[in-house]
């Protein structure tokens, strides 16, 4: 099980999304940053950010499931 985040101020966010990031990323957002629990993998923290954000997008730097599915896109 690992912490995860979730940014609820798009503002500082160029893209104007909710990204989820893991414990430990360079880019966890310390004081915007909505703090989701411990889950076993991304796609359960994003069920959690569900629940009280829409448009989530997962942070490239920290979240393997995502290198993992755009590695597979292309
Ligand atoms: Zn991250």
């Amino acid at each position: 099980m690992e912490k995860y985040w979730v940014n609820n101020w798009v503002d500082s966010n160029p893209n104007k999304d909710h990204e989820v990031h893991k414990e430990g990323c360079q880019h966890l957002p310390l004081k915007n940053g909505l703090y989701l629990g411990e889950h076993p993998d991304y796609y359960s923290a994003l069920r959690e950010a569900e629940e009280y954000l829409y448009e989530i997008d997962a942070c490239e730097e920290c979240i393997e499931e995502f290198r993992v599915k755009s590695a597979n896109a292309k």
